[in-house]
């Protein structure tokens, strides 16, 4: 068997090992990037965020024309969708995303080895691709195999109608009827993706909230949001069978102790994702997971082998592709003796419904558990002249501080471009920015960013405008 050698060796191209690899590559480090699939990128580009948000914007589009139009004086006569062609458009972006990266891999000399990677050793992975092996040797490995989505024990995925998000993003037609289990955040994204295409769409949710790690506050707008454009919500419910016949699927839930039942022609199962670490040889070579299966690593992203790190999704932690690529960079600086640092505080989560949620650091309830003396400003859009020039007033922005140190340590914002706002949350809690010093800064008028300085403002007990 031929054995190639290298400084690193990364199992993973998603947003974590093919970011690791480039950061490695900047550093001086022979690298190679093992990817088991064809397309680089892994869930991110391929079958997760950028499918998604495509199809979110093409359909915000054609939902914009249908609801908003007329309002602004439009009159778009009788806009219909072509599903073919949105599809086409959204593999077409996922490609040129993929593409992207290849170009990046050779621009940076990081070997693309394809086929599925083995730990044999600790510093030895085997490349299985097809019947062909080969054994390569790197000095470091980091681990970036991410996640894949839960089945329900009952009823596995098929891709045709019980979907993961991975089938729901590449339906050949529009469903009449589909239901959704679990509306966390691959939950409610679909679910309004296939909704404004016309669908009726059902979600049904364990828990008596939608997006239960988001501040309770904002939850609750965005449910409020969400049933207004049509979507239903079956909140606190069991569900105990799903079946499929014929004619798609039929499922069984309780609700207030009563059993329902609902026949749609698709079900999308979105309970959660899990590490990915089948076939990695983790227990082989001795690296420790948890009873969650997470791989566990020390705060260098060190394994229980030294010179084995993990990142991302395989990680306990939360489940983003910014996380990981931000830990990609790290563990690359740490194998080369710099002391980076990842600020998890600091790690925005979005959801990319209409209006989005962004949320970052600590959200009301949390800061509460713990035991903080907190500061809170609000800023309803409805209060913003932007966001009613634009005729898109749902939503507010909510700003936590600490109250003896005026310190942000949160911000939640729920209305259209939240994710682009927040950045500027992002960099104050980074920088460990006061409430006092935002609400000092200007910001530019008419923007949908005001909210935010009103929020801040009316912590310090002096909004201006409400
Ligand atoms: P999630 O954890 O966000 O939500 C799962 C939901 O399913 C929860 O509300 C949970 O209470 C509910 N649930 C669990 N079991 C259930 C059952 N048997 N019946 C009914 N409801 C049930 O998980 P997800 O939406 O599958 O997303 C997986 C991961 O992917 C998340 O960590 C998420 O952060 C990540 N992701 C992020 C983005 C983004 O950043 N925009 C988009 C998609 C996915």
């Amino acid at each position: 068997m031929a054995k190639i050698q290298y400084d690193v060796a990364v199992i993973g191209s998603g947003p974590g090992g093919y970011v690791a690899a480039i950061r490695c590559a900047q550093l001086g480090f022979k690298t190679a990037c093992i990817e088991k699939d064809k397309a680089l990128g892994g869930t991110c580009l391929n079958v997760g965020c950028i499918p998604s948000k495509a199809l979110l914007q093409s359909t915000e589009y054609y939902d914009w024309l249908l609801r908003h139009a007329l309002e602004h004086g439009i009159e778009a006569k009788a806009p219909k969708v072509n599903f073919p062609q949105m599809m086409q458009r959204k593999d077409q972006v996922v490609k040129s995303h993929v593409d992207g990266i290849g170009g990046l891999f050779k621009k940076n000399q990081i070997d693309r080895l394809e086929g599925t990677g083995t730990l044999i050793s600790p510093t030895e992975i085997e490349v299985a691709n097809g019947n062909e092996k080969t054994v390569v040797e790197a000095k470091n490995i980091i681990l970036a195999t991410g996640s894949e989505a839960v089945p329900l024990p009952f009823i596995p995925f098929d891709e045709k109608v019980v979907l993961s998000s991975t089938g729901a993003l590449a339906l050949s037609s529009i469903p009449k009827k589909m239901v959704v289990i679990g509306a966390g955040v691959i939950g409610v994204e679909l679910a309004s993706v296939y909704s404004r295409l016309g669908t009726q769409v059902i979600v049904v949710e364990m828990l008596d909230k939608i997006c239960p790690a988001m501040d309770q506050a904002i939850s609750r707008m965005l449910l409020q949001s969400l049933k207004k454009q049509g979507l239903e919500f079956h909140l606190s419910a069991k569900v105990t069978k799903v079946q499929k016949g014929p004619n798609g699927i039929s499922m069984a839930f309780e609700e207030e102790g009563k059993e329902q039942i609902i026949d749609a022609d698709v079900v999308l199962v979105a309970v959660g994702r899990r590490p990915y670490t089948k076939g990695l040889g983790l227990e082989a070579v001795g690296v420790q997971v948890n009873p969650k299966g997470f791989v566990t690593v020390d705060g260098n992203f060190h394994t229980s082998i030294q010179n084995i790190y993990a990142i991302g999704d395989i990680v306990d932690g939360p489940m983003l592709a910014h996380r990981a690529s931000e830990e990609g960079i790290a563990a690359a600086e740490i194998i080369a003796g710099q002391q980076p640092h990842v600020n998890y505080l600091a790690i925005p989560n979005v959801i990319y419904t209409h209006p989005e949620v962004a949320a970052l650091g600590f959200t009301e309830e949390e800061a509460r558990t713990a035991g903080m003396q907190l500061k809170i400003g609000t800023c309803l859009f409805r209060a913003n002249s932007r966001a009613r020039c634009a005729g898109d007033t749902e939503g507010m922005v909510k700003v936590i501080g600490e109250a003896n140190t005026d310190r942000l340590i949160g911000m939640h914002i729920l209305g259209a471009h939240a994710s682009e706002m927040m950045g500027t949350g992002v960099i104050a809690i980074e920088k460990g920015a006061t409430i006092t010093e935002m609400a000092n800064a200007s910001f530019a008028h008419p923007t949908l960013s005001e909210a935010i300085k009103e929020a801040l403002l009316n912590a310090l007990g002096r909004a201006i405008h409400f």
